[in-house]
């Protein structure tokens, strides 16, 4: 059969997701092998939230040879080491899910098992000690140590808070200094193939016609090409996340930038706090069948550090995923693809891992059924899991100070969930799925910082005797704060290497 390359990929949308799909192809087709042609709408804009992220998108920036600093710079960046849940467990509660793990196994089983046994014994410390990226976080300091394997002071990773307009503005600089065509329109009309289904062409506002043979589209919620021309459907999976609004505002920096994001639970939802550097990002995640727009924007403007900068935004949206991300020629990333509330900040991991996909299952012009249904079981088993963990922050929730999180403790759970807790209660194990993003660590720290405890520890912990393992343990405490302490604020690392000259 005759090998018919794409030569032209036409994506339609330019926030977040359309400039991060276009430099990914660009970085990986020469320009003379792919033209990559970009549509944007100044008129409708882009959703212009997501601004905190996971450690994946260091990646990202590797592929694309991208200087951390200088994207932090450019975008008013700051850094990561995890996100702090306060008053999730309940009122008062507070655990840290940090980029990292509890310290190496020992013997091979992972340390929150030793860890789950001294607290047996009756030593309460809390297992957020064993974590560095905790441990420097809870101090305000960050430093990069080399990576090694004999350098403890590198067993974390770290993610980024950004501007989210900047950065869209950052990625579509370097795409177009790689080729990629941007034109300003409004598509108005998608019209399909009447052979095949397949999209033939769209048309914008002033009558010009673009026309490819990949069509990508990251034009945000309403899913332009795949929802409205190509009717994929819609899974909805608002029964397990209800919060189907944002109010969303920034506020005046009021005090050095703190190296995590921080998630407050509120009585219908909860508030985030994301620090850059010439402001905070705030919103409120809600579910408006358990709390009105005017209580929610009581709630966000009254819990805020620093004076708003502006009324707050609203936004609505309903969790779940497109059926078929990919169907027929059409491929969705980013909010076309589906959404999940930013409560693990994963949205932008969804689009670099879509266009990473993408490029894995680049399709000739034949389009073969086989490799499309590969990249959607693989799409459709990433969303999953994370739909997965998300559901976990809720429903092991001891609140029950309100509707919201009432029905939040009693909802029924997807399966797969349902099994990872019943095992994890049962002994202390997270299985594994291969489309899963978090490692067993993550899963730990949402179980247990959510007061879910196992009732009983790997059989193997008892081969160490018991003072040994509280040597090892006391050890690796002062460890972490030797190396924490060792670190400067997290303020003066960023003066020193990536503050933008304007802030
Ligand atoms: C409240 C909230 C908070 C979030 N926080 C985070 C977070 O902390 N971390 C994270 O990873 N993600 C977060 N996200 C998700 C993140 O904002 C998005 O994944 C990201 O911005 C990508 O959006 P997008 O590019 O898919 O869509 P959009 O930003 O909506 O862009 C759509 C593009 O399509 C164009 N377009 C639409 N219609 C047309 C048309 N007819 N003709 C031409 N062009 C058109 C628009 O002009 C725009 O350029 C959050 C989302 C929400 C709603």
């Amino acid at each position: 059969m005759e090998f018919r390359p794409v030569q032209r990929a036409l994506i339609v949308g330019g926030g977040t997701a359309g400039w991060m799909t276009a430099s990914t192809l660009a970085r990986i087709f020469p320009r003379e092998r792919l033209q990559i042609v970009l549509v944007e709408s100044d008129e409708i804009g882009i959703v212009g939230v997501g601004e905190a992220t996971v450690p994946l998108l260091q990646q990202f920036h590797g592929l694309l040879g991208i200087d951390e600093r200088e994207f932090l710079k450019a975008t008013y960046g700051t850094y990561k080491l995890g996100i702090e849940f306060r008053d999730w467990a309940r009122v008062g509660g507070v655990f840290f899910h940090g980029f990292g793990d509890y310290g190496a196994d020992i013997q091979g089983i992972p340390a929150h098992h030793y860890w789950l046994k001294l607290r047996q014994l009756g030593d309460n410390r809390p297992l957020d000690d064993y974590s560095l990226p905790y441990a420097i976080a809870r101090r305000g300091h960050f430093a990069i140590a080399p990576k090694a394997e004999d350098n403890p002071a590198s067993f974390f990773k770290h993610a980024f808070h950004f501007d989210a307009g900047l950065y869209g503005r950052f990625l579509r600089g370097y795409a177009e200094n790689l080729g990629v065509t941007r034109i300003e329109g409004k598509v108005v009309d998608v019209a399909l193939s009447p052979e095949n289904g397949f999209v033939d062409r769209v048309t914008l506002a002033d009558g010009r016609e673009l026309s490819a043979d990949l069509f990508i589209d990251c034009s945000g919620f309403r899913g332009l090409l795949i929802e409205e021309a190509l009717q994929t459907g819609y899974e909805d999976w608002r029964r397990w996340l209800p919060c189907d609004s944002a109010l969303v505002v920034a506020s005046e920096v009021t005090s050095a930038p703190t190296p995590f994001t921080r998630s407050t639970a509120r009585t219908a939802g909860w508030q985030w706090r994301i620090p850059l550097q010439h402001r905070s990002g705030n919103g409120l995640v809600y579910a408006s069948g358990f709390m009105g727009d005017d209580e929610a924007r009581d709630v966000l403007l009254s819990n805020l550090d620093g004076a708003p900068l502006a009324e707050p935004r609203q936004l609505r949206f309903t969790a779940g995923r497109r059926k078929k991300a990919w169907h027929k020629n059409c491929v969705a990333i980013g909010l076309a693809a589906g959404f999940m509330e930013p409560l693990e900040s994963t949205s932008i991991q969804l689009i670099q891992t879509a266009a990473a996909r993408l490029v894995q299952y680049f399709p000739d012009q034949s389009f073969d059924p086989v490799m499309i249904d590969e990249y959607n079981r693989l799409t459709a088993g990433e969303h999953e899991r994370i739909r997965d963990f998300l559901i976990l922050h809720y429903c092991l929730t001891q609140r029950r100070d309100s509707e919201f999180w009432r029905y939040c403790a009693e909802m029924e759970l997807p399966d797969t969930l349902a099994h990872t807790i019943e095992l994890f209660g049962s002994c202390g194990k997270v299985p594994r799925h291969t489309e899963d993003s978090y490692a067993e660590p993550s899963w730990v720290a949402v179980l247990v910082g959510n007061g879910f405890l196992p009732r009983r520890y790997e059989a193997l912990v008892d081969n160490i005797p018991t003072e040994q393992l509280q040597q090892i343990f006391a050890r690796r405490r002062a460890e972490l704060a030797g190396i924490a302490e060792s670190m400067p604020t997290h303020e003066t690392f960023i003066r020193r290497f990536c503050m933008a000259e304007a802030a």
